[in-house]
């Protein structure tokens, strides 16, 4: 691990926000995009500013307690991995999520673990059930899998919309309930189902995206607000940080989507 970037006139101790309790949820089997990147950039982003970090994850056969932690983690999957963590995620973890949502917590799902945030996903005859966080609803198409750069537009606050930028790759098509928020709109790529222009979906703190495993590395301003909002704090309390290379790497991704 490098080491820490510079910060920038760090908060001084006695205002440090609580340390950041995340959880992962089956990091071995949902993390088909090295997922556990995202993982460390929110490690790292609290680390840089004198924040605690507490990683815990929750595999098969785990019940989650809900109340123990800020911030859930549920990364990418194949078909197959993501079967035998459906009805796990349902026995053993539906409520504690439901709860922790319900309570404020953060909830991202990133690709199959955005499928397995909704309602249910279906493949042919086989319909994997999900948790209902969303009001989406994923069914595997004829048609090619949804594989490219992509940049969508989200305006998460009221401070205008931002971009978001990526890579996506799905077989699953994913439409939103009526009145389910999507993430945000997108300007290049797929997005949920290749057709609506819609990307992810979010209700309150619980968000699902296509945008995959370097998600935070290449949108370090999203991690900075997952970070604030699982904190219950203003993203512009955290301290600032040197982002040189970030904003690079950013940009990059931009313009891989063309945007
Ligand atoms: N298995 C799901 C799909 O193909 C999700 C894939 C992924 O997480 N990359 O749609």
């Amino acid at each position: 691990m490098p080491e820490p970037a510079a910060t920038i006139g760090p908060p001084a101790s006695s205002t440090l926000p609580r340390p950041l309790r995340v959880c992962a949820l089956y990091p071995d089997l949902m993390n088909i995009y090295a997922d556990r990147g995202n993982l460390i950039v929110l490690e790292r982003r609290c680390a840089w500013r004198g924040i605690g970090f507490q990683l815990s994850s929750s595999g098969l056969g785990e019940r989650l307690d809900g109340d123990a932690h800020d911030l859930f983690y549920i990364g990418g999957g194949q078909d197959r991995d993501q079967r035998l963590c459906a009805r796990d995620l349902i026995d053993t973890k539906r409520d504690g999520l439901h709860a922790a949502a319900a309570r404020g917590a953060v909830v991202l799902g990133v690709c199959g673990g955005y499928q397995l945030l909704g309602h249910s996903y279906t493949l042919g005859e086989d319909q994997i059930p999900g948790v209902g966080l969303l009001d989406v609803r994923t069914v595997r198409e004829d048609g090619p899998r949804l594989i490219g750069n992509v940049a969508i537009e989200v305006s998460l606050d009221d401070d205008g919309p931002r971009v978001l930028a990526g890579f996506e790759n799905h077989g699953g098509r994913t439409y939103l309930g009526d009145g389910q928020r999507p993430l945000g709109r997108v300007l290049h790529g797929h997005g949920n189902d290749g057709r609506s222009g819609l990307e992810g979906a979010r209700s309150a703190n619980t968000i699902g995206t296509y945008l995959h495993g370097p998600l935070l590395p290449k949108n370090v301003w999203f991690a900075d607000w997952l970070i604030a909002r699982a904190l219950g704090i203003d993203a512009g309390e955290l301290a600032p940080l040197d982002d040189a290379i970030e904003r690079e790497t950013h940009l990059s991704a931009r313009r891989a989507a063309g945007v």
